[in-house]
């Protein structure tokens, strides 16, 4: 099985920390690699992570402000400088096209790699290859900013005993895997009496938002839901001004949405010591995690969490 974790590259808000750079998030999943908000220094990030940026395979901007998007030139530069062969889809809000322009050719620079681009008008659907199903919810923060829920497809698994008992093996399982029904010496056999079809798990990101009812279809059973969490509760005037959630806010959409796991980040540079936000948001969702530069957590399939 191909490697599922989460790696943060960074977990600052606006302004980077001595401890927390600028966000980035690196999703890897069924042998793709999902990077989230490239803040400035990410290039340097995959160097200490220990990974290979070519692990990259699409790239996603929640919105527009600089601590989301000031690595991404350099992100795509560096996946030219080492001639990634696969495409690089980018992701982000149609209406920051002229940002992303600016950021993606900021400099001298001979572009020789496919950048395929999905600039997403509207909220719903953005694109469902067969092996990821990727929705759009526009969230709350005074700028088009894109929340993501991913969900990877639907496979189909198989009871062995009740193969052999029938007899089944080699190639005529492989016609279940996209058939319902067979014919087998002579008899029918359907897909549903030898196995059973396991939904996708689904990652859910919001990155600076304030609440919105939104969150909850978002992050629905979520296996591992990633969420901006800039305040704590003795600071929500702050976070209602500046259009951010507090960790109590935030716990609570989890709890109500049946996530399986909770990452906090974005931490406003205010805040030194992260075991508050665990407190706060534990209280009311104890399967919490706090984001630390450098931290890999890992993205267990639901039935396993
Ligand atoms: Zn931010
Ligand atoms: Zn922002």
């Amino acid at each position: 099985m191909s490697v599922r974790d989460l790696i943060i590259l960074g977990s600052s808000s606006q302004q980077p920390t001595r401890h927390r750079n600028h966000g980035a998030y690196l999703l890897r999943w069924n042998g793709e690699g999902f990077l989230f908000d490239p803040g400035e220094g990410t290039q340097r990030q995959f160097i200490f992570a220990d990974v290979a940026p070519p692990t990259v395979t699409r790239i996603f901007v929640s919105h527009f402000h600089g601590d989301h998007c000031l690595g991404l030139g350099s992100m795509l530069m560096r996946l030219n400088l080492d001639k990634v062969p696969h495409p690089v889809h980018c992701y982000y809000p149609a209406s920051g096209q002229i940002y992303f322009d600016r950021l993606r050719y900021g400099t001298i620079y001979h572009e020789t790699i496919q950048v395929v681009l999905h600039p997403v008008e509207k909220e719903g659907l953005v694109e469902d290859d067969g092996n990821f199903r990727i929705e759009a919810f526009f969230l709350n923060h005074g700028v088009d900013v894109i929340g993501w829920r991913i969900q990877e497809q639907t496979t189909r698994k198989f009871d062995k005993q009740k193969l052999s008992a029938l007899g089944l093996r080699g190639p005529i399982i492989r016609q279940l895997e996209s058939e319902d029904e067979i014919l087998f010496e002579g008899k029918t056999v359907r897909f549903t009496d030898v196995g059973w079809k396991r939904e996708g798990d689904v990652f859910a990101i919001a990155l600076d938002t304030l609440y919105t009812p939104k969150l909850l279809e978002l992050a629905k059973d979520a296996a591992l839901f990633l969420c901006e969490s800039t305040y704590l509760d003795r600071d929500k005037k702050l976070a209602r001004s500046h259009r951010h959630m507090t960790a109590k806010q935030v716990a609570e959409v989890a709890q109500r949405a049946h996530v399986k796991r909770l990452v906090l980040t974005h931490f406003s540079a205010r805040y030194q010591d992260l075991a508050e936000f665990i407190e706060e948001a534990g209280a009311i969702f104890p399967q919490v995690d706090v984001a630390e530069d450098l931290k890999v957590v890992p993205f267990l399939k639901r039935e396993e969490c």
